[in-house]
């Protein structure tokens, strides 16, 4: 086998290159001072033996010890970047932005350059990067144009702890690899102590550990639940703030919505405190942060004050903020969740495992002890709470993965050597939806529809909207609407003291009742004609962050629709042609009006509502397509449009017949004067 050990001695020795270039400044000289406290430091020159003497390692190591930001260092000093990249997977957007611009400061380099990173719709490398951090999802996408990798002389699936699907499905494709490659190298790491399932995967692959430094944390539970864990929460982070000594506060809460409305909550209720108490710096970090914003959370507290870090399960190990000595956890977090049943995958508030409950506290105790102040009892975390939680790939729809696999030619899908067997239920749902869709024939290969919606990095469900944009002349709308979704919820603000103004600014893009995609469309054409102008959204309550988000990834849709041959034409007055095409993508989430606001879902039959933020919200169409499912206090539509039964037939004839749009009230009544006419 080529193992290069001879050829790279030197530089493991001294990693002379580095030092050279970190001795130009003082400030670099403290960055590198720094690199040494880190616990990996003192294993450097071991953990280079392994590599080299190995092809798969396993790495466990404790959050903060270094793993993420040192070892793509280690490997690029040692020269194994002379034969090609070093690829660092993470499972998400920010860590892999974060970490990427941090190893680019600790080198001195410009980020995108040397080190860089790649996510979906945004690629900040170039010709020069040789250590480049990229999330899971990218790098199973590079698989399609390099089946070999061949540009990559390592790859570091970091984060393996997380089991995301684009990670454990990384895992079967790089075995695959490592076998035919033997020059490439192989780095699984992971924050969990047990690594032994790792290790039986990848042939019995050594585990390499690096001892980590944990500070005892003292745990405190409620004495009763919380009925409301948001609110026990704040009260935790100010209680904290005015009794306890100095350090900074984490807080776990599960999504962006929570963080916002924390934020603003803790800006208030710390107005009243006076200025006897010392200044409470807020931070909140979630996906689609900008990068100054996010900057903010590393930064050292100034003295006197002290910090709260509202943050997603990023923080749980994917980034290390230091200085952290009160954790706050709720218990909760936000997953997707999936019924091979029904075929539905719906957003959800769950309680986290012990596992991730014990990671929450141990980012308390990094620099010196700690406390961890758990919003549920004691009883609760013995007796409810599962050892750990179930990786991704049995409990999502697997409608992605199964077409990334035939798109990688991987047709037998039963014989792929996963770490947990998907449920085979869900594979077959998967089949079956994706043939409805067309993206696959009879004998389960994939057709043109199908290639072409494998090139777009969107759901599968959102790709075949773009791709039948084709057939319906008005691709140009139709990527808008794909981007305004990619963009997530957070389109339409509403400020608590000009709510009125907010809501009317809304409702003016409903008008007509033409649907949540509708008005999605004209929010952005709208934005257009005034040249992207920042005062419109302003004066229309349009996060001009999120809005300049969708064109970015409108500009990378439209560049994709050529490479697929399909042409931009516009069709904006069409608005049923719009329609269809949103129904040729989305008719498995078809649903029908039955009394008191209820609906029920076409296929599998399950009670649902329109989310109260939809412009339909009141007008309750008897027939909608939905964009997704959400469980807060009710199973709730988010994004719906009015569709007209007879299209779910016309479009997808394999997934429904005349009986299932069947509509009594319809016959009752002359067409076309119900409300759908
Ligand atoms: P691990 O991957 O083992 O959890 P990391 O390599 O992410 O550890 O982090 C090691 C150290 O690097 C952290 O303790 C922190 O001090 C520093 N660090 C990481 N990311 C950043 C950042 N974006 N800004 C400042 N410091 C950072
Ligand atoms: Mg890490």
């Amino acid at each position: 086998s080529v193992m290069a050990g001879e050829e790279f001695d030197d530089n493991v020795l001294n990693g002379k290159s580095h030092d050279n270039a970190a001795a130009k400044s003082a400030a670099s000289d403290k960055i590198q001072e720094e690199r040494k406290t880190l616990p990996i430091y003192q294993y450097r020159d071991a953990f280079l033996q392994a590599v080299n003497d190995y092809q798969v390692l396993i790495i466990v190591g404790e959050t903060g010890s270094g793993k993420t930001t040192q070892i793509p260092q280690y490997l690029h000093e040692a020269g194994y970047t002379k034969r090609g990249k070093v690829g660092c997977t993470q499972p998400r957007r920010v860590a892999a932005m974060s970490v990427a611009a941090r190893v680019a400061k600790e080198m001195g380099v410009k980020l995108g350059h040397e080190v860089g990173y790649s996510i979906r719709f945004e690629d900040c490398t170039s010709e020069n990067t040789v250590l480049k951090y990229m999330t899971d999802g990218m790098l199973l996408k590079e698989f399609t144009d390099e089946p070999d990798l061949a540009s990559y002389s390592i790859l570091m699936l970091d984060e393996a702890h997380e089991r995301t699907l684009p990670t454990d499905l990384l895992f079967g494709l790089v075995k695959d690899i490592a076998r035919l490659r033997p020059d490439l190298k192989v780095l699984i790491s992971s924050a969990t102590l047990d690594a032994e399932k790792f290790s039986d995967f990848f042939d019995s692959a050594p585990v390499f550990k690096i001892p980590g430094r944990r500070f005892p944390v003292e745990i405190h539970y409620t004495l009763a639940p919380e009925a409301d864990y948001m609110d026990a929460a704040i009260v935790t982070a100010l209680q904290i703030h005015t009794r306890e000594p100095p350090g900074d506060i984490l807080m776990f809460l599960t999504g962006q919505d929570e963080i916002e409305t924390a934020e603003e909550i803790l800006k208030q209720r710390t107005r009243g405190l006076g200025n006897k108490i010392a200044e409470l710096i807020i931070c909140p970090i979630y996906a689609i942060l900008p990068t100054e914003l996010q900057a903010k959370i590393f930064e050292p507290t100034p003295h006197g004050a002290r910090k709260v870090v509202l943050a997603t399960n990023i923080a749980e190990t994917s980034l290390t903020i230091d200085g952290i000595k009160y954790v706050i956890d709720p218990g909760f977090c936000k997953i997707k969740s999936y019924s091979a049943k029904t075929g539905m995958e719906s957003l959800q508030v769950t309680p986290i495992s012990k596992a991730s409950a014990n990671q929450r506290a141990g980012r308390s105790g990094r620099t010196g002890p700690g406390k961890c102040f758990r919003l549920y009892t004691a009883f609760n975390f013995q007796h409810d709470l599962d050892d750990n939680s179930v990786p991704e790939i049995q409990r999502t729809n697997l409608l992605n993965v199964v077409l990334t696999m035939k798109n990688l030619g991987i047709n037998n899908l039963i014989n792929f050597e996963f770490m947990d067997q998907p449920p085979s239920e869900a594979i077959l749902k998967a089949l079956e939806l994706l043939f409805a869709l067309s993206a696959l024939d009879k004998k389960g290969h994939l057709t043109k529809v199908g290639k072409r919606m494998a090139e777009f990095p969107l759901d599968p469900m959102l790709s075949k909207m773009v791709v039948a944009s084709d057939k319906y002349k008005c691709s140009e709308e139709i990527i808008t609407i794909a981007a305004m979704l990619s963009v997530g919820n957070a389109i339409f603000y509403c400020p608590k003291d000009k709510r009125v103004l907010a809501e009317n600014a809304k409702i003016s893009f409903h008008e007509g009742n033409v649907g949540d995609h509708i008005a999605l469309l004209r929010v952005y054409n709208s934005w257009k004609e005034t040249n992207f102008s920042t005062q419109w959204c302003y004066e229309n309550y349009i996060q001009v962050r999120s809005m300049k988000r969708a064109r970015d990834i409108r500009d990378q849709l439209e560049g994709l629709l050529e490479k697929v041959g399909i042409e931009l034409t516009s069709n904006p007055n069409d608005l049923d042609a719009i329609k269809k095409c949103i129904t040729s993508g989305f008719f498995p989430h078809t649903a029908r009006l039955q009394k008191n606001g209820a609906y029920t879902t076409l296929k599998h039959p399950q009670t649902v509502y329109v989310h109260p933020s939809s412009g339909l919200a009141e007008v309750l169409p008897r027939w909608v397509v939905y964009h997704e499912l959400v469980l807060t206090s009710k199973e709730y539509m988010r994004q719906v449009t009015e569709v007209k039964p007879e299209w779910l037939v016309e479009i997808a004839p394999h997934y429904y017949q005349m009986k299932d749009v069947d509509d009594p009230a319809l016959k009752k009544m002359p067409r076309g004067k119900g409300r759908i006419g």
